[in-house]
């Protein structure tokens, strides 16, 4: 659902937890282990969301991390009832929490949902206790599929996993046995994340020192070929390079898209709270602290606890436009670009569109530039486009 205000669609709320039982090898998002800082933590989050003042209104709230499911329901519950006392949220907005399996129990789920979650996205990662130790989760297979039945058994409609593919080792069977398992669990919302070396990362320091052998492009390329087209044949379809949604019946194709996330790659402005989260009120973009003590002190002194901002010229904001609308299956809204660049699109990219062999790779119509992305199978899939 969009929500118009002065014209503008509704806007997103992202609230970053920043604990987590553990580490894992691959992450670079901000997190701690010492959870004891919990409620020093959300007295300052209630306080920096209180000072932030907005005139828009919001149909999506989502609650990441980090792991929020180390929060206890009430705590999560009462930042999600401190949002609805500051901001203008849509009675029917999309409330996401990530859960990692191994911090829910069957009746902390059900909890959370009556705290007014009305969709998980499931950290699951893999079904292989080999390669999840490996990764450094903190949960088994069994756990994870245990949480999507309990998800399911305390009232949730809306269930989105998470899965990793690419890690060594991994290859062709054993990413398809995942997959299935997966679609065997009928999420609504699937997203298969491409494993990557992130700096800093304690995955990057044992790529450095060659611990392992990291997956040749080629066999990463076919795993992705091979998630879009098992997908689809299983009723998912590819709505973002990353992201999958399963069709249901006669319902509208996005119903069971992220509506959240797809506000970062349609020039949505969305606030974020909490250490490291992101902020974006074009052409402003904003990022809080990335360190809970620095996060909680500037609050503490009456501050917002902004570590950088910075004002996107028009370039950068086309930019932003093109390489975020082709990621998604929609692709660049030609109205938009034209509404910010003042210019047609067609001859700012007149180079690229008149070039034979690139215009393959791109669908171009009255309203829209894509990528090529639909294979003859109708899957979604034309690796080339993308892994090419
Ligand atoms: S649980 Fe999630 S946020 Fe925490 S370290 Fe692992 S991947 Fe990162």
């Amino acid at each position: 659902m969009v929500c118009l205000i002065n014209s503008t669609p509704a806007a997103g709320i992202y609230i970053h937890i920043p604990f987590c039982i553990k580490k894992c090898m691959y992450c670079d998002f901000y997190s701690i282990t010492d959870i004891s800082l919990q409620d020093a933590f959300i007295n300052a989050l209630c306080r920096e969301i209180a000072a932030t003042k907005s005139h828009l209104h919001f149909d999506s709230l989502y609650i990441g991390g980090g792991t929020p499911s180390v929060l206890s329901p009430s705590r999560i519950g009462r930042i999600i009832d401190w949002i609805f006392a500051q901001f203008s949220i849509d009675a029917s907005a999309e409330i996401t929490l990530e859960v990692n399996p191994g911090t829910i129990t069957p009746e902390s789920l059900k909890a959370y949902r009556e705290r007014g979650v009305n969709r998980l996205n499931i950290g699951i990662q893999s079904f292989q206790d080999d390669l999840l130790k490996w990764l450094g989760r903190l949960h088994s297979a069994d756990a994870a599929k245990d949480a999507v039945l309990w998800a399911r058994a305390a009232g949730f409609d809306r269930i989105g996993m998470d899965m990793i593919y690419g890690i060594p080792g991994q290859y062709r069977q054993a990413w398809l046995a995942d997959l299935l398992q997966a679609v065997d669990l009928a999420p609504e919302h699937l997203s298969c994340y491409m494993l990557t070396c992130e700096p800093g990362t304690p995955l990057d320091h044992m790529q450095q020192h060659r611990e392992f052998e990291a997956m040749a492009d080629g066999d990463v390329c076919d795993l992705f070929e091979i998630t879009v087209t098992e997908l689809f044949k299983h009723g998912y379809s590819l709505y973002e390079i990353s992201n999958f949604a399963r069709k249901d019946g006669s319902s509208p194709n996005d119903v069971n898209r992220s509506r959240h996330n797809q506000k970062y790659w349609t020039d949505t402005p969305y606030l974020g709270f909490g250490p490291a989260a992101h902020s974006y009120l074009s052409p402003v973009r904003y990022r809080n602290h990335r360190d809970i003590a620095a996060y909680i002190a500037d609050i503490n002194s009456g501050k917002l606890p902004i570590a950088e901002k910075e004002v996107l010229s028009t370039e950068q904001q086309l930019m932003e436009i093109v390489f975020l609308g082709l990621r998604t299956v929609e692709g660049i809204s030609i109205q938009r670009f034209e509404e910010k660049s003042g210019r047609p699109f067609t001859s700012m990219f007149q180079d690229i569109l008149t070039d034979k062999e690139l215009t393959e790779r791109f669908t171009l119509t009255l309203e829209r530039c894509s990528l090529s992305l639909q294979g003859d199978d109708g899957s979604g899939c034309h690796g080339r486009s993308v892994c090419g």
